[in-house]
C-alpha cells in the first residue's frame, strides 16, 4: 500500500465508541464536520458546517462577560438573545475555554490522522472479538476527501473493517479514490424524484444517484432510506427507490430508518430554527411495517433501523 500521510488534518466533532449500529460488530465512529446537503430532518446540525463552531445554552449563561473579553473577532454581543454572531465567529473555541458554566461549547476540532488513529486503536481488541471496526460518519466524510482517504488507509493497514455512512454526494474522482479502502458502504437515498429531493435536502440528486451506482460496483453496499413524513413515507416513493437499487450492483438489502426528532434541541443551541418543527416526533410503527412489506414484496431483504 502507498505511504500513509499521518499528518493530514481534518475536522471532526465526535468519536463515538462501542456502537452497535452502522456496520457489523462493535464499532467506533468518527464524525466528520461538513456536509453539502441540508436535510430538513438532520439530527446532527452541528455537523453541517465544515469549520468548528460554538453551541450556546442560554439557560447556563451568568452574563459574566468573560467570553466577549477573549473573543478577538468581536463575535459576541449581549444585545441579542443568541450571543454569537455566526458570520464573525471562526470557531477558535477561546470563549468556550473561559466560560465558567459551559454555556458555550465548541463543536468540532482540527485533528491529524495520527491523533484519530491513536483514539481508534484503544478498541482494537473489541473490533477483533466482535467482528466490528470503524465507520466514518458525519456530516459527510467525503467532504474532507484527503483526510478520509488517509484515515481509511491507516485503518486498513491495521487490518480493521471499514465502513462509511454517506450521502453519496462528491465528485466522481473522490468516489474512485476512497471506496477501494472501504469494506461496506451505507448509502442514503432519500428520493428519486429530483424536485422532492431538492426541496427536502437543498441539492439535486443526479450526481448522488450516479455515484451510488458507482459505489456499488466498487464495494459491498447497503441502501438506507431515512423515512420522512411528507417526503417519502408513501408506497410510490419507497417503490421508486427500491426499484432504483436494482440498477446497482448486487444490492440485496435496504434499511428503512424512521424519522425521529432527537436532534431538535441542538438547532436552538446553534441559533438555528428546526425545519421540521410542529410535525409529529417520530414515524408511526404501522407505516414503517407497511413500507417494509412493500420492499420485501419487490424481492429485496429489508429491515427497520440501521
Ligand atoms: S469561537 Fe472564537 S471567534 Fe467564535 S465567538 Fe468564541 S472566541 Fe469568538
Ligand atoms: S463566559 Fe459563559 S457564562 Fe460568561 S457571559 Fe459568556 S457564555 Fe455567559
Amino acid at each position: 500500500m502507498e505511504d500513509i500521510k499521518y499528518d493530514t488534518e481534518g475536522v471532526i466533532f465526535n468519536i463515538q465508541r462501542y456502537s452497535l449500529h452502522d456496520g457489523p460488530g462493535i464499532r467506533t465512529i468518527p464524525f466528520f464536520k461538513g456536509c453539502p446537503l441540508r436535510c430538513k430532518w438532520c439530527s446532527n446540525p452541528e455537523s453541517q458546517r465544515l469549520q468548528p463552531e460554538i453551541m450556546f445554552q442560554d439557560s447556563n449563561c451568568v452574563h459574566c462577560g468573560k467570553c466577549a473579553e477573549v473573543c478577538h473577532f468581536g463575535a459576541i454581543s449581549f444585545d441579542r438573545p443568541y450571543i454569537v454572531d455566526k458570520d464573525r465567529c471562526v470557531g477558535c473555541g477561546a470563549c468556550a475555554e473561559v466560560c465558567p458554566t459551559a454555556a458555550l461549547v465548541q463543536k468540532g476540532k482540527r485533528v491529524t490522522v495520527w491523533q484519530v488513529i491513536q483514539e481508534l486503536q484503544k478498541d482494537e481488541s473489541v473490533y477483533r472479538r466482535s467482528g466490528g471496526g470503524i465507520t466514518l460518519s458525519g456530516g459527510e466524510a467525503l467532504s474532507q476527501p484527503e483526510f478520509a482517504r488517509e484515515l481509511l488507509k491507516a485503518c486498513k493497514s491495521k487490518g480493521w473493517h471499514t465502513a462509511i455512512e454517506t450521502t453519496g454526494l462528491a465528485p466522481k474522482q473522490v468516489i474512485d479514490d476512497i471506496f477501494p479502502f472501504i469494506d461496506l458502504a451505507l448509502v442514503d437515498i432519500k428520493a428519486i424524484n429530483p424536485h422532492t429531493h431538492k426541496d427536502a435536502t437543498g441539492v439535486d440528486n443526479r450526481q448522488i444517484l450516479e455515484n451510488v451506482i458507482r459505489i456499488s460496483y466498487i464495494t459491498k453496499t447497503i441502501v438506507r432510506i431515512p423515512v420522512i413524513m411528507g417526503v417519502n413515507d408513501d408506497v410510490q416513493s419507497i417503490q421508486a427507490i427500491a426499484n432504483f437499487t436494482k440498477l446497482m450492483h448486487n444490492v440485496t438489502e435496504i434499511h428503512l430508518l424512521p424519522y425521529h426528532n432527537y436532534g431538535e434541541n441542538k438547532y436552538a443551541l446553534l441559533g438555528l430554527i428546526y425545519p421540521m418543527k410542529g410535525l409529529p416526533n417520530s414515524m408511526p410503527t404501522d407505516t414503517m411495517e407497511m413500507l417494509k412489506a412493500e420492499v420485501e414484496r419487490l424481492g429485496i431483504k429489508c429491515q427497520i433501523g440501521g
